[in-house]
């Protein structure tokens, strides 16, 4: 699957927000943000007032930048949570939470949901006792999310599992067996992405 690979840097900066894109250096005075807090290219230090098009159109930007989905696939997640029953936004964004490059992260493996897609693509997780690479992969309830035996045994993941991240409430985990169950689907409020998703709506219904 396609993805973004230029600077990302310069999305948050287009954004106007850290979207923490770049796990470890995002908190550091490195940050593009904390140094340039201003948008991109010739007129980016200029103030504009935003048009409610604009604020809707920067919403959606955001939400893909933070799951580093592109437009065509970003759609069709969109078209899928219309689809869905229950409110579309909050659809759009449990879809996206629920992908296994999130779950990883989520889990803690990677710094960023970057590097966790890596980790995906490279053939580190089981899906119920099977590999999976695919890292748009819906997780399900139930689903149980394992590394595969030999990955165990490198430094990397004996670092993710000495380090376990505080989790989200619709995921349980043993680092130490390197399991994780999906135990729920995400409610909003267990979503902590600053994303107003109704702007988002709007925009696809006009
Ligand atoms: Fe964004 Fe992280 Fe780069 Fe800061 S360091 S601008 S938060 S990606």
């Amino acid at each position: 699957m396609a993805r973004y690979t230029g600077a990302v840097c310069r999305l948050c900066r287009r954004e106007g927000q850290k979207l923490f894109l770049k796990g470890d250096r995002c908190y550091t005075d490195k940050c593009a943000i904390t140094r340039r807090s201003y948008a991109p290219g010739q007129h980016g230090a200029s103030k504009k007032k935003m048009s409610n098009y604009g604020l809707q159109l920067r919403e959606k930007q955001k939400a893909k930048r933070i799951y580093g989905i592109l437009e065509k696939q970003f759609r069709t997640y969109y078209e899928r949570a219309e689809k869905m029953r229950g409110i579309t936004g909050e659809n759009l964004l449990k879809l996206l939470e629920l992908r296994l490059d999130n779950v990883a992260f989520r889990l803690g493996y990677g710094a960023s949901r970057n590097e966790a897609r890596q980790l995906v693509t490279h053939g580190h997780f089981l899906i119920n006792g099977k590999k999976v690479d695919i890292a748009s992969y819906k997780l399900s309830v139930n689903d149980v999310i394992s590394v595969c035996e030999k990955s165990r045994a490198t430094e990397k993941f004996k670092v993710f599992a000495e380090n376990p991240k505080t989790l989200p409430k619709w995921l349980s985990a043993n680092p130490e067996s390197f399991e994780a169950t999906v135990i729920a689907e995400p409610a909003r409020e267990d979503i902590d992405v600053p994303v107003n998703e109704t702007l988002i709506v709007e925009l696809y219904s006009k």
